[in-house]
């Protein structure tokens, strides 16, 4: 049987990441896992309980009656689960996305989280996007990808996804807030979101999702070969 890979896929906030892992785990028959879906899990269950994001104590002690999986939707694609409930759909709006960079650097919502994560990973074969997969979750990964596009493109981009869902978003409140998660992301000091030099660094803002899928894959091929 062919060998088994972990690959991480990291990089700044809507940059592609989870398409890619998607499609990754798709043609490879591994699973995926996105796994800011699990920090956004735990900042929707702080933002319904009226817990205040910016009391660590408060949050890890609310962080002990909650539970966060993953369930396989109708088209064997994984939802993330807040206390056995898929809320995949919540997660995506606004009011989360602007507190769960916050929640996301307290190191107690962290340490359960990562170890959810290596649990998972622990029989290869899964593909997982975030922003420490191949630096903190799994250093050992066979193939880590660090994704970047320019902020317009990203901006435009979930601006166009949320659009689409029927929310009432500005242009511009997009670009703020991704501008706020990278800022906080990258220079918290809990595992921060960091370029070391065993990433394949992939820029997409000029790519297809069919060429950076074609260059990713190739890239799999070739871990997985072992070379
Ligand atoms: O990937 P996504 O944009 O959904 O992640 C939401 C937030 O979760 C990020 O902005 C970041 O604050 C946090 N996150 C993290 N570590 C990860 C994945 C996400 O801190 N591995």
């Amino acid at each position: 049987m062919e060998k088994k890979i972990n690959i991480a896929i990291d990089g700044y906030s809507s940059c592609g990441k989870g398409t890619l892992a998607k499609a990754l785990a798709k043609a490879l028959g591994y699973v995926f896992i996105d796994s800011g879906a699990m920090y956004r899990a735990v900042t929707l269950h702080m933002l319904r309980a009226g817990v205040d994001v910016n009391d660590e104590t408060a949050v890890s002690d609310a962080l002990n009656a909650l539970q966060i999986g993953f369930v396989n939707n109708a088209d064997n694609l994984s939802e993330v689960t807040l206390n056995g409930v898929s809320v995949e759909s919540e997660i995506r709006n606004i009011e989360v996305a602007a507190k769960v960079s916050e929640v996301a650097k307290i190191q107690s919502v962290r340490t359960r989280m990562v170890a959810l994560q290596r649990a998972i990973g622990q029989s290869k074969g899964v593909v997982m996007d975030g922003r420490d997969i191949g630096t903190v979750v799994f250093p050992e990964a066979e193939l880590k990808l660090f994704m970047t596009a320019s902020p317009a493109v990203r901006a435009q981009r979930r601006f166009d996804e949320l659009i689409a869902k029927g929310d009432d978003v500005t242009l511009e409140s997009i670009a703020e807030n991704l501008q706020h998660r990278d800022l906080i992301d990258a220079s918290r000091e809990n595992s921060p979101l960091t370029l070391t030099n065993d990433y394949r660094v992939l820029d997409n803002s000029d790519l297809s999702k069919e060429a950076q899928f074609d260059l990713a894959m190739d890239w799999a091929k070739k871990a997985i070969a072992g070379n």
